[in-house]
């Protein structure tokens, strides 16, 4: 019954579009229709989820092979590059920075090599008692919680020199050695905050202190992919987007070291290539539909912080951001769920899109998971988007999550592409104009 409600649809689908073709026919070119096929979806998830791109990690020579191949679907596909690049990959490049040395006197005391940890942006830092006021000077007293304090000031918006009270010392060497690795940054100008630990009855407003930090920089080029179909209202855009990268290389399990993330989030980025050539095949949309592949979700969301400056965000009506759609949900197959569900009315578009569907979409059953922060949508939420997270993972339950064992075998391949045709059939009103979901209020967005 099921199989035979969803084919009737097709061919109603089908017949419509070969109408619209041949009216097409007499004005402009109509390009060959591009259903979404499993064949074609089983294709792409096989390549993705490949054991030789060795879990897609941003930074490693593989990820640029994963980024060539689907310029070259969205090329085939036909979308137009986004302005001024000259190939579909969108290169950006971040700048990795890892204290080498410090030096420098507290008082009258020299400073210990251990007795300092933070973030610093730039070659060398020098900071002295003199320069207070060019930066932020706080103190964590014995009495005070670290932890507390520490991430009231780790995220400061100002240059912050803290100085910790010697008797947290045993705390102060735990987050030194989780925050000795490298602190990167995309941009050129950045906030250093520098925790050091000051020696028993130091006091900064008493007495001098020079410090002088050196630092090892590393440049990362990264690329997110992108493209589009310019529609009649070209400042009107319909952005589908799921991040390429995964975790790369990890512990071995049973002789396999490759976390292949067929499920995250190959599964996502088939989607979007399937949407690219499914809608580039279809007549000029009302409007302009924009679709990307973001690099470095896993390491922090560079790729679509970076994606997110390069165009104006208010011209984003909706951005459908696909993430792990390769295993049914806990309901069931046939139905998704979508992360923010309440703060727009996108998510109730998608609900009300096919009424007579056996395909449902409803609201991310995980709120306690924080799954609206955990993926590239918080970075265009953060500006107003109606930007959501559309999913149908089982992630509480999932033994693959994140696992060597997110491999290809695991994939429902009919599932996932019958949420690739759900998710299409949902956006056309969106496509057409005819629908608009409300903004997200960006003060309701950490
Ligand atoms: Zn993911």
């Amino acid at each position: 019954m099921i199989i035979h409600g969803r084919s009737m649809k097709t061919i109603r689908y089908s017949l419509l579009f070969t109408i619209m073709c041949v009216g097409w026919l007499f004005g402009a070119s109509c390009a060959q229709e591009h259903p979404i096929e499993v064949e074609k979806t089983t294709e792409l998830l096989a390549y993705l989820a490949a054991d030789e791109l060795k879990g897609r990690q941003a930074f490693s020579q593989e990820i640029v092979t994963v980024e060539e191949f689907i310029a070259q679907e969205f090329n085939q596909a036909g979308l137009k590059k986004l302005p001024e690049l000259p190939g579909f990959r969108q290169e950006f490049s971040i700048s990795e920075y890892k204290i080498r040395r410090a030096e420098g006197s507290l008082g009258e005391v020299p400073l210990a090599s251990n007795a300092l940890f933070g973030r610093v942006y730039s070659d060398s830092l020098h900071w002295t008692s003199e320069q207070i006021g060019s930066f932020k000077i706080h103190s964590i007293g014995a009495d005070e919680s670290f932890r507390a304090r520490f991430n009231e000031f780790s995220s400061s918006a100002e240059a912050s020199l803290i100085f910790v009270n010697a008797d947290h010392s045993e705390i102060f060497s735990r987050y030194q050695q989780y925050y000795s690795r490298p602190s990167r940054t995309m941009k050129s100008v950045n906030t250093d905050v520098v925790f050091v630990l000051a020696p028993e009855r130091f006091n900064p407003q008493d007495h001098a202190f020079d410090l002088r930090i050196y630092t090892d920089k590393t440049e990362h080029r990264l690329a997110n992919v992108a493209g589009y179909i310019p529609g009649k209202r070209n400042d009107e855009i319909i952005l589908f987007s799921a991040h390429h990268d995964h975790i790369g290389i990890r512990t071995a399990v049973e002789g396999d070291s490759i976390a292949n993330g067929a499920n995250d989030n190959a599964s996502g980025v088939t989607a979007v290539i399937q949407l690219a050539h499914h809608f580039a095949s279809q007549p000029t949309p009302e409007r302009s539909i924009y679709f990307v592949t973001f690099t470095a979700e896993e390491m922090g969301g560079y790729g679509s912080q970076y994606f997110s400056e390069q165009l104006n965000p208010e011209q984003i009506v909706a951005m459908f951001n696909i993430e792990m759609i390769g295993k049914p949900a806990v309901s069931g197959p046939n139905s998704a769920w979508i992360t923010g569900y309440e703060r727009s009315t996108f998510g109730q578009i998608l609900t009300d899109s096919a009424p007579d569907s056996i395909y449902t979409f409803y609201a991310d059953p995980y709120p306690k998971q924080n799954l609206f922060y955990r993926s590239d949508n918080r970075t265009l939420a953060r500006l107003g988007v109606p930007a959501h997270s559309i999913s149908t993972t089982p992630i509480d339950v999932d033994p693959d999550y994140h696992q060597v064992s997110d491999e290809f075998d695991t994939i429902n391949l009919n599932h996932l592409n019958n949420t690739i045709k759900a998710i299409a059939r949902a956006a056309i009103g969106m496509i057409s104009g005819e629908q608009t979901p409300s903004r997200i209020d960006p003060a309701t967005v950490d």
